[in-house]
């Protein structure tokens, strides 16, 4: 077992407290993998700061004894980015929870990163407004995991990624300086830096003050079922929706793998011979809203949707909502393990890339279903294994090869929103050149010279390839 060195942890306790350094095995356990399942890394020591000046104590001493030191939310990465692969101290953000400052006059709210997501939109719900980013983790993960990753969601088509509701930081770099970047309001002073560090995954700086946007919450919304018999109908009309130049809210589908693994559970009357569902939403002004809905239920009925209906009211909508964002869990209730992959094509690839998938689960005999954010051509398939089973192991990862490279191929991208992490290194190579790859490399070493913040994910930078993670047979280097 790697020996902790003593000198260090007394370091640490007197910065946070003793008690919020946690170096037991059984404390460190919970810190050793995040929500993606395929790979493990303790680290060396947990701490819990609970403020930027703690965190920049941390930092510092990890700069004095050259260890690594890994940023971490709530821990519900599927990209494995909070994973300790070669130990280190892990900085868990979860007891900076405060919602520093809300500014209705200049639409902000200034809170520290380990806040909840859904928990900013509460605070001033009541007043009409609401934090627009809203992953499907929103219920637990935080605002700074949220910047780090630039988490987007099922609003994202209408209203951008977090990239487009992050105002200001307070970051803490390797070394233990506190910078602030940005300000309140779009256009503050300074160069545009804030903009490398969201969706940095934590290797330029750790972020623990954020200054977010506030969005008026629109004042009325419609949101349909489509239902269709299959995949093919349904990304049809995702493509024939967006053609029309119609810009919904969100646009969203699951596949029927998904739809019965939701319905046997939430039972929400879904119809389970469906080939697919989307889950369509518009918003804005009253006036004129019936009118769109109409044209794109017809739409989707040109597509070849046997039904479409419309939620009733604020509980229906909520339901359709709870199906799509509980959909993950519904599936972990199969009692398998599950890798949720993300990629991206343009949205008129989706019919070919569903195909493709299919015809790769079938190939490694892997249980797939898929939800996507289809408006924005972001795919989730989640490939389940049994982790007990090394066959099946090797097969997942090979799947997740063959599937992002055919986004790649598409047109598209290796990742949509869950960012790099580990899982991901060797397809980033894939997808860029050797030397676009020396300037990233340039970037973040010009933040973090000796590379000891969040240390192999992103970027290899010279380390090996997680054994497990290197591309399989017939898929090069
Ligand atoms: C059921 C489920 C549904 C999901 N749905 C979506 C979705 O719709 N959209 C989406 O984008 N993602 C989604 N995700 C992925 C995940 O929730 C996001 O990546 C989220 O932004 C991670 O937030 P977190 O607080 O859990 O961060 P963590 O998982 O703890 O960390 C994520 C990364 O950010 C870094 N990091 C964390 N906090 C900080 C900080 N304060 N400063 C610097 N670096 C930091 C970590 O080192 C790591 O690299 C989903 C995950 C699950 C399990």
């Amino acid at each position: 077992m790697r020996q902790i060195n003593p000198q260090y942890l007394d370091e640490l306790r007197r910065v946070v407290g003793p008690q919020h350094v946690a170096v037991d095995p059984g404390e460190r356990h919970t810190f050793e993998s995040d929500a993606f399942t395929l790979v493990r890394g303790r680290p060396d020591a947990v701490v819990f700061p609970a403020s930027t000046e703690e965190v920049a104590g941390v930092a510092r001493i990890t700069a004095k004894h050259g260890l690594p030191i890994i940023p971490r939310g709530a821990g519900t990465s599927l990209a494995g980015g909070t994973i300790a692969i070669d130990g280190g101290v892990c900085v868990s953000l979860t007891r900076m929870r405060q919602i520093l400052d809300i500014n209705l006059r200049d639409r902000c709210a200034r809170v520290q990163a380990g806040v909840v997501n859904l928990h900013v939109s509460q605070a001033v719900t009541a007043q009409g407004w609401h934090y627009a980013p809203d992953p499907s983790s929103q219920m637990v993960s935080t605002v700074g995991g949220n910047f780090a990753t630039n988490a987007g969601g099922p609003h994202t088509l209408r209203y951008g990624v977090t990239a487009q509701h992050v105002l200001g930081a307070t970051i803490v770099l390797a070394d233990g300086s506190i910078v602030a970047l940005g300000g309140t309001y779009d256009d503050a002073p300074g160069g545009d830096v804030l903009s490398l560090l969201v969706g940095s995954e934590g290797t330029l700086g750790i972020a623990t003050e954020i200054t977010v946007r506030l969005t008026r919450t629109p004042a009325a919304i419609r949101t349909q079922l489509a239902i269709f018999d299959s995949i093919d109908d349904a990304s049809h009309a995702i493509s024939g929706i967006i053609a029309a130049g119609i810009v919904p809210a969100a646009l969203e589908m699951m596949d029927q793998a998904t739809l019965t693994a939701v319905e046997q559970w939430l039972r929400l009357r879904f119809p389970l011979d469906a080939g697919a569902v989307l889950i369509i939403e518009i918003d804005g002004l009253e006036p004129g809203l019936d009118r769109q809905t109409d044209r794109i239920a017809g739409l989707c009925r040109r597509h070849g949707a046997r039904d479409v209906r419309l939620a009733r009211d604020d509980a229906e909508r909520a339901q359709l909502w709870m199906a799509r964002k509980k959909s993950f869990g519904a599936l972990g209730r199969y009692g398998l393990s599950y890798c949720t992959q993300d990629g991206v094509v343009p949205p008129s690839r989706i019919p070919e890339l569903m195909r493709f998938i299919a015809d790769v689960g079938a190939r490694h005999r892997l249980r797939v279903a898929t939800v996507m954010h289809a408006g924005d051509g972001n795919i989730h398939p989640v490939l389940m294994y049994d982790e007990n089973d090394p066959a099946q192991v090797r097969a997942v990862v090979a799947a997740g090869y063959e599937i992002l490279d055919r986004c790649v191929a598409l047109g598209g991208s290796v990742t949509g929103e869950h960012g790099i992490g580990i899982e991901k290194v060797r397809h980033l190579e894939r997808m860029y050149d050797p030397d676009t790859l020396a300037m990233f490399e340039r970037v973040r070493r010009a933040f973090d010279p000796d590379r000891r913040l969040n240390p192999r994910k992103v970027l290899a930078g010279g380390a090996p390839c997680v054994e497990l993670l290197r591309p399989p047979k017939g898929i090069p280097a």
